[in-house]
């Protein structure tokens, strides 16, 4: 049995393709379905639906064999008991520090509100910058409307959310892709199976980007 765990939503959504192109088809729609183990069309393959933060734990503990994370949840997992093979440049996005329009520039020792605190710590700290970091669960653009902080790091994509909230960037954390995560006794005793697995979607994810770079020719 192979089972690999993901998150419901965008990565799912992007997912499916190349699970697809590996010859994973799920039964069930996690969107639509209240089921979180979902059996596919194969019958040694099953899919665990989580919570994004909770997807590198539950291959660390060998609960799954393998499993779908974006960057920004791996980095402030640790990578513990974890290979990472794979970039699948699926949900793909970027970690920021953001302000205040009009308050770009920071105090000598910030406020930085953000749920991903290993990765801001280690931005300051590279940059030499002591700050006090502010862990938030979620609505890091309202911490500082309300002066709860002076910025947040938080993921963009379209940039919407931070012009919605009068927010801008003031600093690049890093790039964010989901990567595919393999635990490393998996490795081991199923290495057949989980070798023909990552083979399959890392060709998938070769065809995508050949696809992806011919469409940007031809336009
Ligand atoms: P946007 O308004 O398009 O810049 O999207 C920003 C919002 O979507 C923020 O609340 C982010 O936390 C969330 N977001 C954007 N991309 C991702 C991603 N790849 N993974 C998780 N959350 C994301």
């Amino acid at each position: 049995m192979l089972t690999i765990a993901i998150s419901k939503g965008r990565i799912y959504r992007e997912a499916l393709p190349l699970l697809d192109a590996a010859g994973i088809r799920p039964n069930d729609d996690p969107d639509t379905s209240r089921k979180l183990l979902l059996d596919t069309n194969l019958a040694d393959v099953r899919l665990l639906v989580l919570r994004a933060r909770d997807v590198p734990t539950f291959v660390e503990h060998g609960a799954a064999d393998a499993g779908i994370a974006g960057k920004d949840v791996l980095l402030e997992h640790g990578g513990g008991g974890l290979y990472e093979p794979l970039d699948l440049g699926i949900a793909r996005c970027r970690m920021v520090v953001a302000a205040r329009r009009g308050c770009e520039s920071l105090p000598r020792r910030p406020r930085v509100a953000t749920k991903y605190v290993v990765s801001t710590r280690r931005y300051f700290a590279q940059k030499s910058v002591q700050a006090e970091i502010i862990e938030l669960y979620g609505s890091m653009e309202l911490a500082p409307l309300v002066g709860l902080a002076d910025c947040i790091v938080d993921l963009v994509d379209t940039g919407g959310t931070l012009a919605a909230n009068d927010l801008v960037e003031v600093g690049d954390v890093c790039p964010i892709s989901s990567r595919l995560v393999v635990n490393r006794a998996s490795m081991k005793m199923k290495h057949e199976r989980m070798k023909a697995f990552i083979d399959s979607l890392a060709d998938a994810v070769s065809n995508v980007s050949a696809q992806g770079a011919g469409r940007a020719r031809a336009s």
